[in-house]
């Protein structure tokens, strides 16, 4: 493509910082893994953070470190990233789905009261919540900051409290977004980060489990190695244990974009502020929407179509921009409308109506901090000549389109 969707931004410092480590030879366990461990979690503003291969294994690490296994559930949204519901099935737990609000796209508090209050007896002897048809137990509320867009945590950590759960923040898609002035992170029993190239910082693969928890750290800390218990012998394993470490190099690497997070966070925002500016006049599309109390850390640029005809001109959309060598994704389908999905266990009928809709009717554009005032234009030009709409009286993009072509010239 010619305008791809993502691209990190790598600068020299990552390159002689990755170099330094090559010339060490210190590739796989090494000084800079605790050194970005410490870092990042003064940038979260946890106590504890231990660095991970990938944000999966994080978010499976942390499942584990909550103990939540096949007797289990966990309430969660339908509209993320599989990752975010299959390290529940990694343990043989299952998901619980709330469905989410249509302008955040974030899980609804209110659909989680009525989920909570219809589907689940409480078991007083156990001090538990017992799902009256499955019988499992809930465990946990694992919120997703979709498209680095804050849940409203609030009253989710209310329904916490109330109901007895553990809170797993997936903070993916949202390093450095705050919701009433806090950052995301600080909120849940433990949160996971992740490192991958499309992310607002990349190590190339890896992620993050963060926690104010001394248990939960050190459990993430032992799972990811083997089980080896860190103070005694290299070869004394003390549980059940993965390899999901994330190496020296990787950690040099995310050093290197951690130095540099605020110009990468802020870079991110001008793209975006560009399109909300290049796309509020093309009429049936709907641009993100950030409550007051959020402050959204810009992780892809998602558009909606609007009306009963949204799906049919999402697609439409989706192929003219690709005719024209302009990347985009369907961000997200609904996971429990996944193919292998439905190849798991008995599952019941979801009625989760806004999240299948949001899955038939959103689009992300190109989206990167690097993304000239030129491209920019150009997705937005593209998007209006293929919705083929224009309103008369306002400034079309066409033409903003133009000023930049001429002023770039
Ligand atoms: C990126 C992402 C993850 C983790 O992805 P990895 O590729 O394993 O690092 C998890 N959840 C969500 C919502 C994500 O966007």
């Amino acid at each position: 493509m010619r305008i791809p969707l993502s691209k990190p931004d790598i600068g020299e410092r990552e390159i002689e910082y990755v170099t330094r480590v090559l010339r060490t030879g210190q590739l796989s366990t090494g000084s800079l893994v605790a050194k970005f461990e410490e870092r990042f979690a003064a940038f979260a503003g946890t106590r504890f953070a231990v660095a991970t291969s990938s944000g999966t294994a994080a978010l499976h690490l942390c499942v584990r470190a909550l103990d939540i296994g096949a007797a289990d559930e966990v309430l969660t949204t339908a509209f993320s990233f599989v990752a975010s519901v299959n390290c529940l099935l990694y343990e043989r737990a299952m998901p619980a789905f709330a469905d989410i609000d249509p302008a955040t796209l974030n899980l609804d508090p209110d659909h989680l009261r009525e989920i909570l209050a219809r589907e689940y007896i409480y078991d007083r002897a156990n001090k538990r919540h017992v799902n009256r048809w499955s019988g499992r137990i809930l465990k946990a509320i694992l919120p997703v900051h979709i498209f680095g867009l804050p849940c409203d945590m609030d009253p989710i950590l209310e329904l916490a409290r109330e109901f007895n759960l553990a809170v797993l923040e997936d903070a993916c898609e949202a390093l450095g977004a705050e919701y009433r002035g806090r950052r995301v992170g600080t909120f849940g029993d433990a949160t996971v980060f992740a490192f991958y190239p499309n992310k607002q910082m990349t190590t190339a693969e890896g992620g993050m489990v963060v926690t104010d928890s001394p248990r939960i750290a050190k459990l993430c800390r032992v799972m990811r190695n083997q089980g080896r218990d860190e103070e005694a012998q290299w070869l004394r394993h003390v549980r059940l244990g993965y390899n999901y470490r994330l190496s020296n190099l990787h950690c040099a690497l995310g050093l290197a974009q951690l130095e540099r997070i605020d110009h990468l966070l802020s870079a991110r925002a001008r793209v975006a502020a560009r399109y909300s500016r290049g796309l509020s006049q093309i009429p049936g599309i709907e641009l993100p929407y950030d409550p007051p109390e959020t402050k959204r850390s810009w992780f892809v640029y998602v558009i909606r179509l609007q009306g009963a005809s949204g799906a049919a001109r999402r697609d439409k959309l989706k192929a003219g921009l690709q005719e024209r060598g302009i990347a985009c994704q369907t961000y997200f389908p609904a996971i429990h409308r996944q193919p292998y999905f439905q190849e798991l266990l008995a599952l019941p009928e979801y009625a989760l109506p806004i999240a299948e809709w949001a899955s038939g009717c959103c689009l992300a554009l190109p989206f990167f901090p690097a993304m000239t005032e030129l491209q920019v234009a150009e997705v937005c030009s593209a998007v209006e000549d293929i919705l083929g709409d224009v309103r008369p009286g306002t400034q079309s993009v066409q033409r903003q389109y133009s000023e930049v072509l001429r002023s770039a010239l």
